[in-house]
């Protein structure tokens, strides 16, 4: 476990899959929690996971892509806990294809929700990170920016997610904000689930697949990218900035 008492966490995506599990550990390490997702009843189950596990959590209805919805939402965060000092850029979409069937509103929506997403909930984050001269940011990144068939859009807001994490870690160092990525390979959530159906793939068997692809021999939970998560927004990681770690059971070794 990681100490995180006093942090205020902000998790956007988090009403399902890896966001709902980081913001599960986070609060369990001691951070209070906004559950932040398009979704507010799906948020409030994952709070109300929280609190019966003794956590403190808020759900807040936001969507990363629309810049008013973001600043409340970050708003709403300091109004419940009196700050905000953490920031993981989760929310995330696929609209997979080939380039050549791939449409605008594809390519859009995926770099919307990944990039500007990120961008406009750091933008309103960081101000209350500054002021505090403590933040810890982590942005999710993808094995896919290192390339995957069917997915440029994706595979590009991913890689964009990188060079994001860098300038952060360039720009906000100095006011003690840390900013890292977290590159994760397969994990099973239900945006792997979709995946599988949308290939024609029984789940299960996409899973021995995919397990059978790294060298770990397994595919990776969403617990397995919260306690990464979980690492880098602890003080025993306050030298750690600017970095991409690849969690994905080795597979681009
Ligand atoms: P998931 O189960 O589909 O969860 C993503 C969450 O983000 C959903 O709750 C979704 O809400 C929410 N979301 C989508 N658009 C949003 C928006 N505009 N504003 C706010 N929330 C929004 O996916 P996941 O597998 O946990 O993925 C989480 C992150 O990890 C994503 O960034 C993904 O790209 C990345 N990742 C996943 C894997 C993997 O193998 N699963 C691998 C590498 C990276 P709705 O359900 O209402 O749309």
């Amino acid at each position: 476990m990681a100490d995180l008492t006093g942090q205020v966490a902000f998790v956007s995506g988090s009403a399902r899959g890896i966001g709902a599990a980081t913001a599960k550990r986070l609060a369990a390490d001691g951070a209070k929690v906004a559950v932040v997702d398009l979704d507010e009843a799906a948020c409030q189950k994952v709070v109300d996971e929280i609190k019966s596990a003794g956590g403190e959590a808020i759900a807040v209805a936001c969507d990363v892509t629309n810049a008013e919805q973001v600043d409340a939402a970050v708003q709403a965060t300091v109004d419940a806990f009196g700050t905000l000092t953490t920031l993981v850029n989760n929310a995330g979409v696929l609209r997979d294809n080939l380039i050549f069937k791939m449409s605008e509103d594809d390519w859009d929506t995926v770099l919307g929700v990944h990039l500007k997403g990120a961008f406009l909930c750091t933008r309103a984050a960081q101000q209350h990170m500054v002021a505090g001269k403590y933040g810890k940011i982590v942005n999710i990144s993808s094995t896919s920016a290192l390339g995957n068939r069917g997915q440029v859009n994706y595979s590009a807001a991913k890689a964009g997610m990188q060079g994001f994490t860098k300038t952060l870690a360039f720009e906000l160092g100095k006011y003690g904000v840390n900013a890292n990525a977290v590159a994760p390979g397969f994990i099973v959530t239900e945006m792997t689930k979709a995946t599988a159906a949308r290939v024609g793939v029984d789940f299960e068997d996409f899973q021995k697949a995919g397990a059978e692809s790294v060298p770990v021999k397994r595919v990776g939970r969403p617990e397995d990218i919260a306690a990464t998560i979980a690492f880098l927004v602890s003080d025993e990681a306050s030298f750690i900035t600017g970095q991409v770690l690849y969690v994905d059971g080795g597979a681009r070794i």
